[in-house]
Order: structure tokens, then C-alpha cells, then sequence
């Protein structure tokens, strides 16, 4: 039997992300690159906004012309014209003349400042349309200037990005219909475990269905990744062998669950052997997920999750998420970590790292982590609704409620009740 030795959770996270593949690009267009990352930096291609425009449905008017304005002595200018959003006035301004502009249109030339329609007295003298402005109006005021908010070659978004609807929005401004974006890593998903049902088969004896390709696909595609589900195997070496090895033809990453550990009829190690993948480890020094298991066949990553529920998704958020994330080209491939407090205790010595579900509370403008239910590595009830893993380091003396720890968090879900205004 293949020799174990436990390495630590970081040794392990290392272990993994030295041996990650370059991912591949494609282009898509825009409408279909939401959630997606980008795989190339994008430059401002040109000003925005790209001409000078008017902040308000007003007076595009000369600021000299208004310099001896005052209420007592407001300036008459004369109104030569009327543009719209998307339409452009041709004629120039002469001095103590005024046009008629909305919001959005294209300053004319000789403008340099807008007075609002509330600021003026509008009056219609025979054959002509003019206003009276009361007080100076400063060179540029109410205008968008060419360029103010993002001039040409201006870096935009960085490569690795997750596309947000900010992002669609910024991109559609400057033209972009197509992007480069990270092709989404087929990841293969094969339960392991005679035991197992299908979801929809009624249980019978000994017997239960087989939740964790379904949780897998549904983190797989979280992270941004194409979840493929390869169905499930029963120990049986031969059999799973080949299909293992069929599969992987077709899969960019192969994660299986169970058959990992020491028992009769786990058969992950020894199909690692067969297929002539190197074993990154086989141990870590934590708990859930003891036996998780990542080996490496040419560019292709083989996640060995235990079976246990709660083992198989915390493995999935500690090791694979990293691997696709960098694969598409993302730099923000962990779970983010803050500082929390302990609302609970954990008496009990621990040659091993805990990694404990637990739901965030505010308090005092602190952040308490209370346990989310049964801490068991079969537990599947404790992911729901866990906002962290809370990390507790090996220790022989215990954790103390009060005591501050390092969380992970799991989710961002919003909160109930709007924040005071
Ligand atoms: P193993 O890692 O194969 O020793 O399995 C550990 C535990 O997880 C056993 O109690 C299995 O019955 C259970 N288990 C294995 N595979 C699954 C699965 N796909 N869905 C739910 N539980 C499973
Ligand atoms: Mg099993």
C-alpha cells in the first residue's frame, strides 16, 4: 500500500497551483460574456465621452458673454438655434448669442458652458427668441468635457476579470461586440461507491443517492467552469479503471468522490497507478477531507475527493476552485479571508486543521461565527446556509469562544433589511 504522510492545507494549496496548465481563450460576443472572465487587458480605444456635451437640457451660451450678469443687470442673449441629444448645431455662436440644448447633445462650437432652463427668463420678442441669465456662469460649467471621464488609452479592465454588468455596460460604451474570454474548463464529475443510488431512485437497504455529483456540477459551475457529469462507478477496480480512463479523453479536469481512503474497496489509489499519474499527495492535516488526493496525468488534474458530503465540498473550495479560477487567468483565485471571532468553543485537541461551516453574524460591529449545524464530515445539512469555513489551526489545548480565528467565505447572498438612511 502507497505510503501516506500528511502535509499541511497551505503545503497542499502549493502543491496544487504549481502544477496549474495555462488555460485556453475564446471569443464570444458580448451579450454572452456576462459571468465570464476576461482573458485579454482592455485600453480605452477612445474618449469618453468623445465630444464636449451638455449635463442638462439648458442654454449652451459664451461664459464671457455673462461676466457683468447680475440679477439687478441680467445679460440678454439671443437664441439662434435648437439641438436635441444626437443631433449638432453647425453654426457657430457670435458673441451674446445662446442655443437651445438638452442633455447628452453635443456642445456647439463657440459654446463653452450651459445655463440651466430653471436659471433663465425665456422671452419672445418679434421676429426673436431670447433669455435672460442673472449671474455669471463659469467657463465649463454643465459640461461633460471630451475625455473627462476616461481618455484614450486609458487601462480599462485587467485580464482575469470577472465580466460584470459594469463591465458589459463600459465595453458596449466603447464599442466591443466580441470578447476574448477564458474557455470554461470541462470539468468531469464521477461518483464512487457501490452504495450508490440515482437521485430520483426510491431508497432501499444499505443504499443512498448519490448527492455529491450534483453539489460538484453546481460549485463547478459557481466558479465558473463547464460541469460534465460522468454518472457514478461501483467499487470495482476493473470496470472503474476503464472507465476513468475512457473519460478522461474528454475532460479537462476529472474529479471523483470516494474509493480515496485505506478501505477494501477504495480504488483510487491504485487506478492513480495504473494510469500513471503522479500523486501530488494523498494527506492533508485536516479535517473534513483527511484523504483528498490530487494527481497530475500530463496537463490533466484527477481530484480524488472523499466521498463525506461536507469532505467533498470544503476539498472542491480549497483545491479545485483555485486551479480553474487560474486557469482563467483570474488573480483572485481563493476564497476571500477575513478575521472573526469565535461565538462558539472547540474543547477538543486536534492533531489535524478543523475547517468548521459556520454562519456570520454581526454584532457590535464585530463578526461572530457560530457553528452551522453537525460538524461532521457526512454532514450535508451544515453547508446549507454557511456563509464561512472557519479555520482552526492544529491545536492540543482547544479553541475558547472569544478567541479570534481566520474564516473563508463561502457566499454573498445580500441582507435582509436595507441599510439606514
Ligand atoms: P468513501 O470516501 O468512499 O469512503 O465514502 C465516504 C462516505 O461518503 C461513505 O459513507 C459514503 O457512503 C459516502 N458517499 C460516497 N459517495 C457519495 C456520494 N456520491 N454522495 C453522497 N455520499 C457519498
Ligand atoms: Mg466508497
Amino acid at each position: 500500500m502507497t505510503q501516506r504522510n500528511a502535509i499541511s492545507i497551505g503545503e497542499a494549496v502549493q502543491r496544487v497551483m504549481s502544477n496549474i496548465e495555462k488555460g485556453i481563450s475564446e471569443k464570444v460576443p458580448l451579450i454572452e460574456a456576462s459571468g465570464r472572465y476576461l482573458a485579454e487587458d482592455i485600453v480605452a480605444n477612445q474618449d469618453v465621452p468623445a465630444f464636449d456635451r451638455s449635463l442638462y437640457d439648458g442654454y449652451a451660451i459664451r461664459s464671457e458673454d455673462t461676466v457683468n450678469a447680475t440679477a439687478a443687470t441680467p445679460v440678454e442673449l439671443e437664441v439662434i438655434g435648437h439641438i436635441g441629444a444626437g443631433t449638432v448645431f453647425h453654426n457657430e455662436l457670435k458673441p451674446f448669442q445662446a442655443v437651445r440644448i438638452m442633455t447628452g447633445a453635443e456642445m456647439p462650437e463657440g459654446c463653452n458652458a450651459v445655463v440651466m432652463l430653471e436659471y433663465v427668463q425665456e422671452l419672445t420678442k418679434s421676429d426673436k427668441n431670447c433669455i435672460f441669465v442673472d449671474r455669471y456662469i463659469r467657463e465649463n460649467e454643465h459640461v461633460f468635457k471630451k475625455g473627462q471621464e476616461i481618455p484614450e488609452g486609458t487601462y480599462l479592465v485587467e485580464s482575469g476579470t470577472r465580466i460584470t454588468p459594469g463591465i458589459i455596460g463600459l465595453l458596449a460604451t466603447f464599442g466591443y461586440s466580441e470578447l476574448l474570454v477564458g474557455k470554461k474548463p470541462v470539468v468531469g464529475v464521477l461518483a464512487t461507491g457501490s452504495e450508490l443510488l440515482e437521485i430520483d431512485e426510491p431508497l432501499v437497504p444499505g443504499k443512498i443517492r448519490n448527492s455529491n455529483s450534483y453539489m460538484l456540477m453546481s460549485q463547478i459551475e459557481r466558479v465558473g467552469a463547464q460541469p460534465k457529469h460522468l454518472g457514478k462507478l461501483e467499487d470495482n477496480l476493473e470496470k472503474s479503471f476503464e472507465v476513468i480512463q475512457h473519460e478522461l479523453q474528454d475532460v479537462d479536469i476529472l474529479i471523483t468522490t470516494g474509493g480515496v481512503s485505506v478501505g477494501d474497496y477504495d480504488y483510487l489509489p491504485e487506478i492513480y497507478e495504473r494510469l500513471g499519474a503522479t500523486v501530488l499527495f494523498n494527506k492533508i492535516a485536516m479535517r473534513p477531507g483527511s484523504v483528498t488526493t490530487v494527481a497530475k496525468l500530463e496537463n490533466q488534474f484527477l481530484f480524488g475527493l472523499s466521498g463525506n458530503p461536507s469532505a467533498s465540498f470544503i476539498g472542491f473550495e480549497l483545491f479545485v476552485r483555485p486551479v480553474i479560477r487560474t486557469m482563467l487567468e483570474n488573480k483572485k483565485p481563493y476564497l476571500t479571508s477575513q478575521k472573526a471571532i469565535l461565538a462558539d468553543c472547540y474543547p477538543v485537541p486536534n492533531a489535524f486543521a478543523q475547517l468548521i461551516r459556520t454562519k456570520i453574524e454581526n454584532r457590535d460591529s464585530n463578526i461572530y461565527v457560530t457553528s452551522n449545524g453537525l460538524n461532521m464530515s457526512s454532514s450535508i445539512t451544515s453547508l446549507v446556509g454557511a456563509d464561512a469555513l472557519v479555520v482552526l489551526p492544529p491545536t492540543e489545548t482547544g479553541y475558547e469562544k472569544g478567541e479570534i480565528v481566520d474564516i473563508l467565505l463561502l457566499s454573498d447572498e445580500g441582507q435582509e433589511i436595507f441599510f439606514v438612511i
